[in-house]
C-alpha cells in the first residue's frame, strides 16, 4: 500500500484511521452481518449511528441545546439557494463577497429577493477578506451571509463582523472544526463535509431553532425547508447514510486528537510550517494578504506559469498530489485539512526547497 501525500481541497484527505475502521466494519457493521451502506436509515444500528455522531459534533463545537444540528444531501451549493428560501422574510439580505463561493451564493440569493453585496475584495482577485468594521448594513436584512474561508484563494475571517443582531450566516465548507468558534456568533453555520470533515454527500447545518420556521418563501421544496428536516431528525427521507457514518467516525478520530483545541494547534504549526518557508522563499510567494491568510488552504506561485507547470509535475514523481492550484489564481494550491499529517507538510516543504535550490 502506498499513500500519497494528498493536499486536494475536496473531495480531500480523511483520517488513515477512520478509513481503516471503515474497511475493517465493511462486511459486518458491530455483528449487523451487513455494512452500514446496505442498513435500514430507520434501524436501530443507524438510529445509534446519526445520534452519536450530533452527540459528537455538538460535544466539538459546544453547540447549544437551542441550535440545531441538520445532516443534508445537494452540497454546500444548494444551501445557497435554501437559505434565502427559509431566511428572507423580509426578501432582503447583505452578502460580503470574498471569493467565488460567497460569490455565487450572492448570486443565487438574487434570485429570492434583495441580496445586497456590501462589502467585495473582486478588486484585488479576492487576495483578502473586506474591512468588516466599516460595513454599511440594511436595516430590512434578514441575515448577513459571509464565507469563512474562501477555499480557492485561501483567505479567513480573522474577525468576525459585527452584524448589529441579524442573524450571521456563514459557509465553513473549508474550515469546518479546524478551529474552536463560537457557535452563539452564529445563527447558521453549514458546509459541505468533502472539504475538512467526511466523504462528499453530506452536508451540515448547525441553525438556531428560532429560524427554523414554517414562515418560508412561498414555493420552497419540502426538501429544502430546514423545518421538514429539523421535525424528522434528518430522517424524513434516506439521508447520506454512509457518509454519515464516516463523519461519526471522523468526529471520534477528532476527539481522540484534543478536540478543537487539539486540531487547531496541529494546523497552526503546519501552516506556520509553509508559510515559514513561503515568506523567506525567492521563488514562490504566498497570493493571499498576509492578515488574511487561511490555515487551510494556501495558494501561492513562483510567477511563471512554466515553472508552476513543471514544480506540479515534479511534485506529483515525489509522492505530493492535487498541488496544482485553482484556475482563478493559477500556480499552486496545498490544501493542509486536519487529516493531512504534519510530515505531509514537512515533505512538500523540503521538496520546495529542493525545487527552489534547482531551479534558481
Ligand atoms: C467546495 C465549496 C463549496 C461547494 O460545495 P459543494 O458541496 O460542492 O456544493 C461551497 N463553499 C465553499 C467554501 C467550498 O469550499
Amino acid at each position: 500500500m502506498a499513500r500519497v501525500y494528498n493536499f486536494s481541497a475536496g473531495p480531500a484527505v480523511l483520517p488513515e484511521e477512520v478509513l481503516a475502521q471503515a474497511a475493517s466494519e465493511m462486511l459486518d457493521y458491530q455483528g449487523c452481518g451487513m455494512s452500514v451502506m446496505e442498513m435500514s436509515h430507520r434501524s436501530a444500528a443507524f438510529k445509534s449511528i446519526i445520534e452519536g455522531a450530533e452527540q459528537d459534533l455538538r460535544d466539538l463545537m459546544g453547540i447549544p441545546d437551542n441550535y440545531r444540528v441538520l445532516f443534508l444531501q445537494g452540497g454546500a451549493s444548494t444551501q445557497f439557494a435554501a437559505i434565502p428560501m427559509n431566511l428572507m422574510q423580509n426578501k432582503a439580505a447583505d452578502y460580503i463577497v470574498s471569493g467565488s463561493w460567497s460569490k455565487k451564493a450572492f448570486k443565487e440569493a438574487k434570485m429570492y429577493g434583495d441580496a445586497r453585496c456590501v462589502a467585495s475584495s473582486e478588486d484585488e482577485n479576492f487576495s483578502y477578506v473586506p474591512d468588516v468594521r466599516a460595513l454599511e448594513l440594511s436595516d430590512d436584512a434578514d441575515y448577513v451571509y459571509i464565507c469563512q474561508n474562501e477555499t480557492i484563494y485561501g483567505t479567513v475571517y480573522h474577525e468576525l463582523p459585527d452584524t448589529n443582531g441579524k442573524p450571521l450566516v456563514a459557509d465553513v465548507s473549508s474550515c469546518f472544526l479546524s478551529e474552536p468558534i463560537d457557535v452563539e456568533r452564529y445563527g447558521l453555520i453549514y458546509g459541505g463535509v468533502q472539504k475538512n470533515v467526511g466523504p462528499a454527500g453530506v452536508t451540515i447545518v448547525i441553525v438556531r431553532d428560532d429560524l427554523v420556521t414554517e414562515d418560508v418563501l412561498p414555493g420552497t421544496p419540502t426538501m429544502l425547508r430546514f423545518k421538514t428536516m429539523a421535525d424528522n431528525d434528518s430522517l424524513y427521507n434516506t439521508p447520506p447514510c454512509y457518509g454519515i457514518y464516516i463523519c461519526g467516525l471522523v468526529f471520534k478520530w477528532l476527539k481522540a486528537q484534543g478536540g478543537l483545541e487539539g486540531m487547531q494547534k496541529r494546523n497552526r504549526e503546519k501552516a506556520q510550517l509553509l508559510y515559514d518557508y513561503l515568506d523567506a522563499s525567492k521563488l514562490f510567494s504566498g497570493t493571499a494578504r498576509v492578515e488574511d491568510r487561511s490555515i487551510m488552504n494556501v495558494p501561492f506561485v513562483t510567477g511563471s506559469d512554466e515553472l508552476d507547470a513543471k514544480f506540479v509535475a515534479e511534485a506529483k514523481k515525489a509522492g505530493i498530489e492535487n498541488i496544482k492550484g485553482h484556475r482563478s489564481v493559477g500556480g499552486m494550491r496545498a490544501s493542509i485539512y486536519n487529516a493531512m499529517p504534519r510530515e505531509g507538510v514537512k515533505a512538500l516543504v523540503e521538496f520546495m526547497e529542493k525545487f527552489e535550490a534547482e531551479n534558481a
